[in-house]
């Protein structure tokens, strides 16, 4: 029977499991779920509100935290104290944005080392983990506020660039505000999502995503297969967005109501009135073609073919970044089947004409710009909750992982392809009596031998307790979360000894790389398959005559002497077909081996039995 929650607070139902999907952006911010009842990806507002929450925040002189809308009002009036684009900051060290430090009109520490950047507000510290974790407290806030109910799940979308210290960010800052980080996705991936594509187990497609932002403009190439997608080039420039297209119609105003730049710098309200105006004419002529407003006297005004003329050079700056992208992802513009526009400046009809013309087809923007990318990342997290079980999940293992076994073979626990998160464990014992110490090595690859393939770790089981060979029992278990880190724990069940280390498989390899391991897997398989017969033949071997040795020690007594010289002959006969690469041969001198040394193991079996009855123990 399912069990129904109830939120004691509310009262209201809970649902199985929700998990919301959140654009944590550099100008906006927004969170999106898949609707319960209509199924449809849905952006969170309030009623009668816009979605999107200004990634701003503003502390007031008591250090409390404002978010969105509130803080925004800040920005030109206490620009010390109002933080926007923190986004910009997440994972960088003071050296890494010294050259844009003008950008920032707050307190930005400037020591100038590797150490991460913090912002100083008042005498407090805050560093863009902390900045972050409060919009997406207020993200929170407000999804329980319109949902009645606690969210405590998420899938954050970053940039298709960002590094591994950058995601973590992300990801600390989701767990700071109280959220469990399901997943950080990128933000094309998402946005391609959101336009339902890559959900098909059979879809092969090159897709361009454009994303212009309020500040930063984005090209990403993505090649999805089977449900998984691959980031095959981005480019772009972090210093070029909506803001820019503001400030080129403030310049023209100037110059037509002669406001020099001067006044511009000496008066703040004057500045802060003509950059909302700006925007505002910007929107206005994504679907009119002319603005025009009385302000202080004045008439500021505006043409959408001017418009256009002004921001030619800057549209042509982006084109030439999907130039570049197309040129690292070794395709032309022929080879993209699908444009995908991402942000709120590609409502802008002289950029979706502009990029039309460069890639040679109609783009789609059927969904809205500024919420494709949580939309998206509400489908996922739909996908992640197992509210969609038709859909692939979106990440699989590339290649095999393994660990090495006897004779240097690799054994493979998680086969490539596999969906992960998975879990696989499997048992394995000592090849020497008392053994104490189990080395385990982690290999990734579809070779049979771990020779040929790459080594991702190795640890050592230390602390097994003294028994023979083949008695402990050593489970190993390999777990990938949805991160894609691997984590491998070795445990002796009968004692209780456990070791485990973590590995990031995909650490430090190519996509290239991972193809040309797959292909020489493809090349080399009949080879390998060889190999690998005869070298468990030869384990088998070596197992037997070590097992058939030990007995014959312990049991001198209850064999005949012909039974023991036949045995010894046997013996030789295997350990001579060991040395040669035959393993038909060995396989026919272990059966004759096994033959001999049958009827005494089963006498000796019978005497063991009986002991035991007697209140021994069972050793072999
Ligand atoms: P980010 O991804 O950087 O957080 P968004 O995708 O939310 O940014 O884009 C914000 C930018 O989009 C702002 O510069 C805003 O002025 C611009 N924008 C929003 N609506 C329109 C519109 N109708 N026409 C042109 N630009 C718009
Ligand atoms: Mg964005």
């Amino acid at each position: 029977m399912a069990k129904i929650g109830i939120n004691i607070a509310t009262g209201s139902l809970q649902q199985a499991e929700m998990i919301v999907g959140i654009d944590l952006g550099t100008t906006n911010s927004l969170i999106a779920i898949i609707h319960p009842e209509s199924k449809q990806p849905t952006a969170l507002r309030e009623h009668n509100t816009s979605s999107l929450v200004p990634s701003i925040v503003h502390f007031d002189p008591y250090g409390n935290p404002v978010v969105g809308e509130e803080a925004k009002k800040f920005l030109e009036t206490d620009p010390q104290n109002t933080i926007f684009s923190a986004k910009r900051l997440m994972g960088k060290s003071y050296k890494d944005i010294k050259e844009h430090s003008g950008f920032f009109t707050y307190k930005v520490i400037d020591d100038d080392t590797e150490s991460l950047v913090k912002v100083q507000v008042g005498d407090r510290f805050f560093s863009p983990i902390d900045l972050s974790s409060f919009i997406l407290k207020e993200l929170k806030q407000r999804a329980e506020h319109i949902l009645k109910t606690p969210v405590t799940k998420a899938v954050i979308t970053v940039p298709a660039y960002f590094n591994d210290a950058q995601r973590q960010a992300t990801r600390d800052a989701g767990k700071l505000a109280g959220l469990d980080v399901m997943r950080i996705i990128n933000e094309p991936t998402a946005a391609s999502l959101a336009y339902g594509l890559g959900l098909r187990k059979d879809e092969e497609k090159t897709i361009a995503v454009y994303d212009l932002g309020g500040g930063t403009f984005d090209i990403s190439i993505l090649k999805i297969n089977s449900g998984i997608f691959e980031v095959l080039s981005t480019n772009g420039d972090t210093y070029l967005g909506g803001d820019d297209l503001d400030r080129t119609i403030v310049k023209y105003w100037m110059s037509e109501v002669g406001i020099t730049e001067e006044e511009l710098r000496q008066n703040k309200a004057l500045s802060q009135g003509l950059r909302l105006r700006a925007e505002e004419a910007k929107k206005h002529l994504s679907s009119n073609d002319i603005f025009s407003i009385d302000w202080n006297g004045e008439t500021l005004a505006i043409t959408k073919t001017k418009f256009e003329e002004l921001i030619k050079p800057l549209i042509g700056k982006t084109i030439e970044c999907c130039t570049n992208a197309l040129a690292d992802s070794k395709l032309t513009a022929k080879d993209i089947d699908t444009i995908v526009m991402v942000g709120g400046c590609t409502r802008v009809p002289a950029v979706k004409e502009a990029v039309s013309a460069f890639f040679g087809k109609p783009v789609n923007d059927s969904v809205n710009p500024d919420e494709v990318v949580a939309l998206g990342a509400a489908v996922q997290a739909d996908i992640l909750a197992g509210n969609n079980k038709d859909f692939l999940l979106l990440d699989i293992t590339p290649l095999s992982l393994g660990i090495e076994t006897m004779g240097g073979l690799m054994d493979v626990l998680i086969p490539r392809n596999a969906k992960i998160p998975t879990k696989v464990g499997r048992q394995y014992t000592t090849q020497k009596d008392g053994q104490a110490d189990m080395r385990i090595s982690v290999f990734q690859g579809e070779r049979d031998l771990v020779k040929d393939n790459r080594k991702l770790a190795e640890f050592s089981l230390k602390g097994i307790p003294g028994m023979p060979a083949g008695l402990p029992k050593v489970e190993v278990s390999f777990l990938i979360n949805a991160d894609g880190i691997l984590v491998v724990k070795a445990k002796e069940l009968r004692s209780g000894v456990e070791q485990s280390i973590e590995v990031k498989p995909q650490y430090g390899l190519t996509d290239e790389e991972v193809e040309k391991m797959l292909m020489d897997s493809i090349t080399h398989a009949k080879g390998d398959m060889q190999v690998r017969a005869l070298v468990e033949a030869r384990t088998e071997g070596e197992q037997i005559l070590s097992v058939t040795e030990k007995f014959i020690a312990k049991n001198t007594s209850l064999l005949s002497k012909d039974e023991l010289v036949s045995t010894a002959a046997a013996m030789q006969a295997l350990q001579l077909a060991l040395t040669m690469e035959d393993k038909d041969l060995i396989h026919t001198k272990i059966e004759a081996l096994n033959e001999i040394s049958r009827p005494f193991a089963e006498r000796a079996m019978d005497q063991a039995v009986s002991g035991a009855l007697k209140g021994k123990t069972i050793t072999s």
